[in-house]
């Protein structure tokens, strides 16, 4: 699909990295699937695979995790 950010680039299948920050937990999750835009480095996650990545945020931050480095898996 076309990238909403730049409106330039098309996006491909592959793999990033998710940082997310939720009150005093920083989460960063590996190797998570993604659509990836070729032009800006935007990415895109599916509706599934978003709410994976939620539920582990919510996870880390329930457990009062100040860092957490995790892989995805798929
Ligand atoms: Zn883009």
């Amino acid at each position: 699909m076309q990238c909403t950010l730049c409106k330039v680039g098309e996006t491909n299948h592959g793999l990033t990295t998710v940082v997310l920050h939720r009150g005093d937990t920083s989460l960063i999750i590996k190797q998570v699937p993604a659509d990836i835009c070729t032009n800006c480095g935007e990415y895109y996650l599916s509706e599934s695979i978003a709410s994976r990545v939620l539920h582990l945020s919510e996870e880390a931050v329930a457990k009062g995790t100040e860092v957490e480095i995790l892989r995805f898996a798929a």
